[in-house]
């Protein structure tokens, strides 16, 4: 299944503009969804070029226009925004970064990697991922008084229209296939697969796809159910959610995994309401990365959105300084210090009262905002920065994870 005829070529394109390193990490990031014949894209040291690495097979003319129309979109990208940093907390721990976190995990047998994007976790994985869990919870609900719920890890895509999402990450989304309900088709199925070697997909007309997808962002599942209501005072909620976004190849242990686990915290109310709880927010997030003993940083960012759209929303994200990004440092495969994006502060405006039809005091449709943590990037953040000795980690955390 995976394995790759290694004939690649290559071919050199100029980028119609000299990009940073911002948007060259971008153009590289989103390559995997140019063409299936495109194996990588990568962007020179002084960002002038683009060296496209492709696969055999490829009708060379076709995949070259093709990815001259990506990096066109590509480079219209405006970085050079001013990056305000809120939060900022330093390790008390003095022991180097922990290099190879996923093998050691997975060689210690608290984790398995099914290799496609999802984890397996037990012993102090699980425990870490629940104590992150329990801690982001607590926090909220001494803070917000948020009201702790649960949605369904399956979304309509009329929800997810709704929320914009088609429009904006058509990328990432997972559709949800079903055998259509035909006795002759689920018959054939049934006997293909009753002593096949591997599994065998039904054949493509005897698969329907309705509409249902796996959830690709924590908070949506949430605005349905306010349909209607009205939120004179504001309110929170807080639960655990499971989330998918289809990441094609650039998945990578810990660091960028299909199936995760989000503590999120939904706010509604008026506008005062909803920047309050963002304030309220930015402490909150500083005391569970004191908790947990890691340097840390709250800052401003943007999304990673689809390329035709992405110069648009990145510019408006970025101007109207409604993301704001928990960076967290550690390393890469290659030891490197990178920053890792351990979860969000957004506000959206009026975006989902108005769409799902909820108000706020005056009338008007409600304001929301959200914030979503990660909690398996936090696992790998902490574990990169205390590594495996035990006493490195700060007791509180130490005596339930190891314990
Ligand atoms: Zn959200």
């Amino acid at each position: 299944m995976n394995t790759y005829n290694h004939n690649f070529s290559e071919f050199v394109l100029d980028l119609p503009r000299e990009v940073d390193r911002e948007v060259a990490g971008d153009i590289e990031k989103e390559s995997v969804f140019v063409s299936p014949f495109i194996e990588r894209i990568h962007v020179s040291e002084d960002g002038k070029t683009a060296r496209v690495v492709v696969r055999p097979g490829a009708d060379l003319d076709e995949t070259k226009e093709k990815t001259e129309r990506f990096l066109a979109v590509m480079v219209r990208q405006i970085t050079g925004f001013e990056i305000k940093v809120f939060v900022e907390t330093k390790r008390k721990d003095t022991g180097p970064y922990q290099i190879g976190v996923n093998d050691e995990l997975v060689k210690r047998g608290w984790m398995h990697d099914y290799g496609k994007g999802q984890v397996a976790y037990s012993g102090p994985v699980l425990k870490l991922a629940k104590l992150i869990n329990d801690k982001a919870g607590e926090l909220y609900k001494d803070a917000f008084a948020a009201k702790e719920s649960h949605f369904p890890a399956m979304i309509d895509a009329d929800t997810l229209h709704k929320c914009g999402y088609f429009d904006s990450h058509p990328n990432a989304v997972t559709f949800v296939g079903n055998v259509i309900e035909d006795f002759d088709a689920i018959e054939e199925f049934r006997r293909a697969n009753s002593c096949s070697e591997g599994a065998l997909m039904p054949q493509q007309d005897h698969i329907h796809i309705d509409g249902m997808c796996l959830n690709p962002a924590a908070c949506f599942p949430c605005y349905p159910t306010l349909t209607g209501q009205s939120f004179d005072e504001g309110q929170c909620f807080t639960w655990l959610g499971r989330v998918f976004r289809y990441e094609s190849r650039n998945i990578n242990g810990l660091d960028r995994l299909y199936e995760f686990n989000v503590r999120e915290l939904v706010f509604v109310g008026d506008e005062d309401y909803v920047r309050s709880v963002r304030a309220k927010a930015l402490p909150v997030v500083e005391q569970l990365a004191a908790f947990m003993d890691i340097d840390c940083q709250v800052q401003t960012a943007t999304d990673p959105f689809f390329a035709t759209v992405s110069a648009a929303k990145k510019f408006w994200q970025a101007s109207q300084e409604v993301k704001n990004e928990i960076k967290i440092p550690a390393l890469g495969n290659d030891g490197s210090v990178k920053q890792l994006a351990c979860g969000s502060i957004n506000l959206h405006g009026n975006f989902f009262g108005k769409r799902f039809g909820f108000t706020c005091k005056n009338g008007e449709p409600a304001q929301t905002g959200c914030v979503g943590l990660g909690i398996e990037r936090w696992v790998l953040a902490a574990f990169t920065q205390h590594g495996f000795d035990e006493s490195r980690w700060p007791e509180a955390v130490r005596n339930i994870i190891f314990a």
